[in-house]
C-alpha cells in the first residue's frame, strides 16, 4: 500500500508518530494508501527546520527568488499530465477538469514571478529639508498553509507561490484525503532551485493544525476549507498573536433574470453545478429563477442532466467523477430525502442515474421549488445536487441572496447591462459574475468571499496575497550634515 510522508528540509521524512490515515481511490471505492499523521513534535521539528532556512531565503536577491519562481513554473507545466493522474486518483475529479485546476494554479505561480515588481515600496524624497522617506515590504518570517481536499494542488498554490516568492519559508498541511501531490510537488519546489528548509510539508489531522495554531514561531496561517474549520483557525490564530486569512464554506446563488437566454443559462447551471461533482467553492448551489423564465429554465436543465457522462476520473469520456468519500455520498443523498419531507420536488434524483457500481459515484439532482428553511437550502451540499428557489422579481432574488450567510461567489444571468450593474453594485457578496457562472477571479486579481466564507481582512493570492505574506517598515532618513545639526527637544516637523 502507498505511503505518504512528510517532506521537510527538502526530502521525504517517514512519519514517527504511529498514527496514519486511510486514503481512497474514489473512482473504485477501494483503500489506495495511507498518510502519515503529524504529531505535535514532528510539526514543531519542521518549524524549527523552516525557521533556521528563513535568514538566508529572506537574504536572498529578489532576481533570483523570480528565478526559481519560473523554473518552478516551467517544470509544473512540463508535468501538468501526471500532476493530473494523481490528483484524480486520489479525489475522483476528470483529469480535464484536473488539468484546468493546475491551469489555474499555475498561474498564481506566473503571478509571483513578477516578485521583483510587486515588492516595490514608495520613495518621497524632501519629506521635511534633507530627509527623504521610503517604505518597503519584507516577510513575515516561517508562515503556514492548511489546505481542502477539493483542490488539493490549485489551493496550495494560491498560498505558496507568493509566500515563497515574498521571501518566507513556509509549512503546508494538505488535506489527508488527498495527500499525495504535495509530495510530488515538493519534488519539483525543490529542483526548481528552493533551498532545503524553505518549503515543507507536514501531512496531518487536527493534531498537526493545532500544533501550527499554537506554535510561535509561525507567524501566520493562510487556511481554507469549511466555514466552522475556518472560523475556529481564525480564533486560535489570532487570539495566539498570528496574522490569519481563513476561507470557509458557501452557497452560490445564480440569478437568471426573465430576458436571459435560457439555453445558455441551462448549460451554465449544469456546468457550474455538477462540474467536479459540485465539490467547489464557487459551484452553483442555488438557480435563483425569477418570474416566467422558472418553468423553460427547469426544463432545460432537467434535459441536459441525462447527458452528464458520470464515470471514473480517468476514463476520458467521464464528464463527473465521485465524491471523496463513502460517508460524504450518503450525506449529499440525505439531502434528497430531507428535501422531498420539506415540502421541495425533487425533478431528478441523482441516485438513479447509471453510474459504476463500485466508487462513490452519485448521478445529478435537480430539486426544484426549494425555498430558505428546508436543509437542502440552508446547508453547503457540496455535492451534485442543484436547487430551485423560484421568485418573483429582481428585488426578492437580491434579498434571497444579501439575507444568505455565505458570501463567496454569486453570478447573474440577463442580457439587460443596467440589470447587471444594479446586481454587482448591490448584492453582498465577494465574486460576481455577469454571465459568467464561476467567477474565480485571475490570479492578478484577489480570491475571497465576505460574511461566513471568509474570516480575516485580505483575500487569498494577487496583490492581497503579496500583501498578507508581508509586512512594511517605513524608513525615515537623512544624511549627515554638520552644518545644520543642533539640539531641538520639539517634536519634529515637516514644515
Ligand atoms: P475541512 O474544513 O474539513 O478541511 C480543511 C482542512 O482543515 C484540512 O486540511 C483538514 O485536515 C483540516 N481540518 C479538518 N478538521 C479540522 C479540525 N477540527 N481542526 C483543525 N483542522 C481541521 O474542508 P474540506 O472538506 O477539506 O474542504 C471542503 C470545504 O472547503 C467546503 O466547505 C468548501 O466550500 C471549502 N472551500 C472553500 C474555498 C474558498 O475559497 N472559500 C475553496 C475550496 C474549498
Amino acid at each position: 500500500m502507498n505511503r505518504i510522508s512528510h517532506w521537510v528540509n527538502g526530502t521525504s521524512v517517514r512519519g514517527t508518530s504511529g498514527r496514519v490515515g486511510p486514503v481512497f481511490n474514489p473512482a473504485r471505492g477501494v483503500q489506495s494508501g495511507e498518510v502519515d499523521l503529524a504529531s505535535t513534535s514532528e510539526v514543531d521539528s519542521a518549524v524549527a527546520v523552516a525557521k533556521a532556512a528563513w535568514p538566508a531565503w529572506r537574504a536572498t536577491s529578489l532576481s533570483r527568488r523570480a528565478e526559481i519562481m519560473f523554473h518552478l513554473r516551467e517544470s509544473l507545466d512540463a508535468n501538468r499530465k501526471e500532476l493530473a493522474e494523481i490528483i484524480s486518483s486520489e479525489h475522483g475529479k476528470t483529469i480535464a477538469d484536473a488539468m484546468g485546476e493546475l491551469a489555474r494554479g499555475i498561474e498564481n505561480v506566473e503571478f509571483a514571478c513578477g516578485i521583483p515588481n510587486l515588492l516595490k515600496g514608495g520613495y518621497s524624497e524632501q519629506a521635511a529639508t534633507g530627509i527623504d522617506v521610503y517604505s518597503i515590504r519584507q516577510p513575515l518570517g516561517v508562515v503556514a498553509g492548511i489546505t481542502p481536499f477539493n483542490f488539493p494542488a490549485m489551493v496550495p498554490m494560491w498560498m505558496f507561490a507568493n509566500a515563497l516568492a515574498c521571501g518566507n519559508t513556509f509549512i503546508w498541511k494538505p488535506s489527508e484525503k488527498d495527500p499525495s501531490v504535495s509530495l510530488f510537488i515538493a519534488d519539483l519546489v525543490a529542483k526548481a532551485g528552493v533551498p532545503d528548509g524553505v518549503f515543507n510539508v507536514v501531512q496531518g489531522d487536527k493534531e498537526a493544525v493545532d500544533a501550527l495554531l499554537a506554535h510561535p514561531d509561525v507567524a501566520a496561517l493562510s487556511f481554507v476549507g469549511s466555514t466552522p474549520i475556518a472560523k475556529y483557525i481564525y480564533e486560535v490564530g489570532t487570539r495566539n498573536g498570528k496574522r490569519v486569512q481563513a476561507l470557509g464554506g458557501a452557497k452560490n446563488h445564480m440569478v437568471v433574470l426573465p430576458d436571459a437566454d435560457v439555453d445558455m443559462a441551462a448549460d451554465a447551471a449544469v456546468s457550474a453545478g455538477y462540474g467536479s461533482a459540485g465539490e467547489r467553492c464557487m459551484a452553483i448551489s442555488v438557480v435563483v429563477a425569477v418570474g416566467d423564465v422558472a418553468d423553460p429554465l427547469v426544463r432545460a436543465i432537467e434535459a441536459r442532466i441525462p447527458k452528464v457522462k458520470v464515470g471514473a476520473g480517468d476514463d476520458p469520456s467521464s464528464e463527473m467523477g465521485p465524491l471523496i468519500t463513502r460517508e460524504h455520498r450518503d450525506k449529499v443523498a440525505g439531502y434528497l430525502d430531507s428535501a422531498g419531507a420539506q415540502g421541495a420536488t425533487v425533478r431528478v434524483d441523482g441516485r438513479t442515474a447509471p453510474v459504476p457500481s463500485d466508487g462513490f459515484y452519485l448521478g445529478c439532482s435537480l430539486v426544484d421549488n426549494v425555498k430558505p428553511g428546508m436543509a437542502c437550502y440552508d446547508d453547503e451540499i457540496f455535492g451534485p445536487v442543484l436547487s430551485v428557489v423560484r421568485v418573483g422579481t429582481y428585488a426578492e432574488a437580491l434579498e434571497l441572496v444579501n439575507a444568505n450567510p455565505y458570501g463567496n461567489g454569486t453570478a447573474i444571468f440577463t442580457r439587460d447591462g443596467g440589470a447587471a450593474r444594479q446586481y454587482q453594485f448591490d448584492v453582498n457578496v465577494g465574486m460576481v459574475g455577469v454571465n459568467v457562472p464561476v467567477p474565480v477571479p485571475v490570479a492578478y486579481y484577489s480570491f475571497g468571499g465576505w460574511k461566513a466564507s471568509l474570516f480575516g481582512d485580505r483575500h487569498m493570492y494577487g496583490p492581497e496575497g503579496v500583501d498578507f505574506f508581508t509586512r512594511t517598515k517605513v524608513v525615515t532618513s537623512k544624511w549627515p550634515d554638520p552644518a545644520t545639526s543642533r539640539v531641538d527637544l520639539g517634536f519634529p516637523q515637516n514644515r
